[in-house]
Order: C-alpha cells, then sequence, then structure tokens
C-alpha cells in the first residue's frame, strides 16, 4: 500500500484551523457568516471583502484539504457537481473532453448534456482498454476524467500510468477521489493536475452536508479555477465549511473503523448462497487489486454486488432490512444501501448502463461504522428473505 504520510494525515485532520483565532483565541476555528467585511480605509483592502470571493472559514477549510490532498490551492464549492462543472470552465468549444463510461452518473448526465449543446466534444471511454484510451488520446484532448475507484462497480485505474499517457498527449488530468478521501488516495502524489471530492460523503461524513472541494498542482492553475469559482459563483458557504472541516478531522479515524467493517462484509457477502458476485478491490481475484495495492493505504469501503432471482429478489432484500437505510449517497458513518440502476445512476439511459455493467440486479452499499455483528446480521435476514 502507498501513501507513507498517514500519521502526518491523521494529526493535520485533527489540528485542522486550531488557535487561528488570533482574536479571542478560540480553539477551534470559528464560523464566519459575515457576507462582507470591511476596508480598513479608502483603498485599502483587507484579506476578505466579499464572502463569495473569499471567507475565512471556507478558507480554512480549504487550506487544510489542500494540504491533505498534498496540492497548491483548495476550492470548495456548493456541491460536487458544481466542483465538476468548475473544472469545465477549462475548456471552449474546440476541446475534446474523455471521461470513463462509468463515472459518477451526475458527471455523466453533466458532460453528456453540456456536449450536446456543443460546448466541448466528448469521447467516453473505458480507460480499462489500452486501445480505446489510445483513440481516445490519440484525438489530443484538453481534459481526462478519472474515478477510481468508480461508482458503483469498483473498477480500477493505475492513476500514475493513464496520467503519463494523459500528460504525453497534453491533457490535463482531474481525479474524482470522493470514494476514498486523501486519506486512502492522494491523486497528485499520482501525478494528476486536479482532484477533486463530493465532501458530502466520506470527507464530511456525517450525511448533513452538500458540499464539494478541487485542489490543484499547481498555483497557477489553483489561481485561475478560483478566478472562475467566483465568476460564477459556485463556492460553499461559510456553514457547510464548518460542518465539513468539523467532519474532516476524524476522517482518518473513521475510515479505519469503515474499512475494518467493510473487508468483515465482503468476506460475509462472498460466500452468500444468494449472492452471484461481490465487487471488492480487497479481493485478490478483483481485477484491480494489484492497482489498489500500489496506489491507494486500503479499500475503502464501499462495495456492490449482484443478488440471485434479479430486481424481485432485490426488493425483497430491501423491504426486509433494518440496520442499513435504502438512500443514495455514501460516506457517512452509518451503512446505506441502494440500487443504481434505478436511484444513483438513473440519470443514464437503459443501454449506457448495461454498457456499464450496471444490471437491474446489482446493489451497492456503503458500509458504516456500527458494530459489525449488527450489520453482518442485518444483511444475512434480508438476504434468507430475499430468495423466499
Ligand atoms: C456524490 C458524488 C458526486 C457529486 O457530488 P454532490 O455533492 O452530490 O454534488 C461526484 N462524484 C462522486 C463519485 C460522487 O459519489
Amino acid at each position: 500500500m502507498s501513501i507513507t504520510k498517514t500519521s502526518n494525515i491523521t494529526t493535520s485532520a485533527v489540528r485542522a484551523g486550531i488557535n487561528t483565532d488570533t482574536h479571542h483565541g478560540a480553539v477551534v476555528a470559528p464560523i464566519h457568516l459575515s457576507s462582507t467585511y470591511s476596508l480598513k480605509g479608502f483603498n485599502d483592502k483587507r484579506q476578505f471583502d466579499y464572502s463569495r470571493t473569499g471567507n475565512p472559514t471556507r478558507a480554512t477549510f480549504a487550506e487544510t484539504i489542500a494540504e491533505l490532498e498534498q496540492g497548491s490551492v483548495g476550492i470548495v464549492t456548493a456541491t460536487g457537481m458544481a466542483a465538476v462543472h468548475l473544472i469545465c470552465q477549462l475548456l471552449s468549444t474546440e476541446d475534446t473532453v474523455v471521461i470513463p463510461h462509468d463515472c459518477y452518473g451526475g458527471s455523466f448526465r453533466l458532460f453528456t448534456h453540456l456536449a450536446k449543446r456543443g460546448q466541448f466534444n466528448l469521447i467516453v471511454v473505458d480507460q480499462n482498454d489500452q486501445q480505446a484510451l489510445a483513440e481516445a488520446l490519440a484525438q489530443q484532448p484538453k481534459l481526462v476524467l478519472l474515478e477510481s475507484p468508480s461508482n458503483p462497480l469498483l473498477r480500477l485505474v493505475d492513476i500514475e500510468e493513464v496520467t503519463k499517457a494523459c500528460h504525453a498527449a497534453g491533457a490535463l488530468v482531474a481525479v474524482d477521489n470522493t470514494f476514498l478521501s486523501p486519506a486512502l488516495q492522494q491523486p497528485l502524489t499520482l501525478g494528476a493536475d486536479i482532484v477533486f471530492h463530493s465532501t458530502t460523503k466520506y470527507i464530511n461524513g456525517h450525511s448533513d452536508v452538500v458540499g464539494g472541494v478541487l485542489v490543484t498542482k499547481t498555483q497557477e492553475l489553483g489561481e485561475t479555477l478560483a478566478w472562475w469559482a467566483n465568476c460564477i459563483g459556485i463556492t460553499g458557504s461559510a456553514f457547510d465549511s464548518f460542518l465539513a472541516l468539523r467532519g474532516l478531522k476524524t476522517l482518518p479515524v473513521r475510515m479505519k473503523q469503515h474499512q475494518e467493517n467493510a473487508l468483515q462484509v465482503a468476506q460475509f457477502l462472498k460466500n452468500h448462497q444468494a449472492i452471484d458476485a461481490v465487487y471488492f478491490p480487497g479481493f485478490s481475484d478483483h481485477p484491480g487489486h494489484e492497482i489498489a495495492k500500489k496506489q491507494q493505504a486500503g479499500y475503502g469501503a464501499m462495495l456492490s454486488f449482484e443478488v440471485k432471482g434479479g430486481v424481485e429478489a432485490v426488493k425483497k432484500l430491501f423491504d426486509n432490512l433494518e440496520l442499513f437505510t435504502l438512500a443514495q449517497s455514501l460516506g457517512g458513518v452509518e451503512s446505506l444501501i441502494s440500487h443504481p440502476s434505478t436511484m444513483t445512476h438513473a440519470g443514464m439511459e437503459i443501454a449506457a448502463q448495461l454498457e456499464a455493467g450496471i444490471t437491474q440486479s446489482l446493489v451497492r452499499i456503503s458500509v458504516g461504522i456500527e458494530d459489525i455483528d449488527d450489520i453482518v446480521k442485518d444483511l444475512a435476514h434480508g438476504l434468507a428473505q430475499s430468495q423466499q
């Protein structure tokens, strides 16, 4: 497993914003709700002047994420999708973008609809298909989007290898790191130019904020994107930044427990008669296992599986669970279960879903940090009922 600075990450996360209040000495970084800031005098600005452009609470959160991702500039956005849309500001009508065929449903919807309106040219590829990727790169794209592990099938791409090929073709590389968080993967250290998150998921971790963040490797790219974030008005609120920063403090500790539970759930599901296949990068027979060992500090806590008996069995499973909540989203302390085809990936047409391997019997779970015996007991009961 990669990532050498785990202990630094744990410490940096906990200490984020501590002792930054020079006025009262507040231990926790205060929340600054003010929309505007006074000038010291005529033509004499302070650090902040207007909260869309810059806000102290948001800045503390942005700086902490930038540090954890080992990048230069952090930009906090109102949602994860706003972070994706912000990246699109780098593109002109003659530019080409390459996205993975199995990326997050919302990203897929945004890129395909903007391309339909002629905002850029779009190529959708299976990034593990070397030939298809090489053909796409031959078109000299401006930007290549990566998502590893992918949602919902947990497919992995070798970020370092693919980034090298993209750079050789002159493309910028942006990686969606939502599924792992900087505690388990740091794409900028693998060569990527931009890393982004839906902080709605693991970074906030308590299912009470919708937010996003983006970190750039270089100062220059960061300044360009920060300019656009202010220009189009998609920066995150002070209150959400405060909550997300609070969640972030326990990220490394939560990830430890999430992963420990996920491993046990995966092993339980693997041997279960009601299940045809389990997709979890921690298994040595998972096609991305070796890549995971190389570029991740853990296997994460997301997994998906195919239930025997199709959509009828899936419905029975959902109807008989008590601990798991049927809901989209992921990465909160509570265990969630979902049906990608009708929920997270409903924005993708059925043909595109099938091409991406999303069937009607596919179920995705976000393993929470409840007691592992309770989690397994609930799944065991639901799965037994699913086959009745
Ligand atoms: C949720 C999610 C997004 C979008 O983020 P929002 O905060 O919902 O706008 C993007 N990518 C991935 C992988 C996600 O899970």
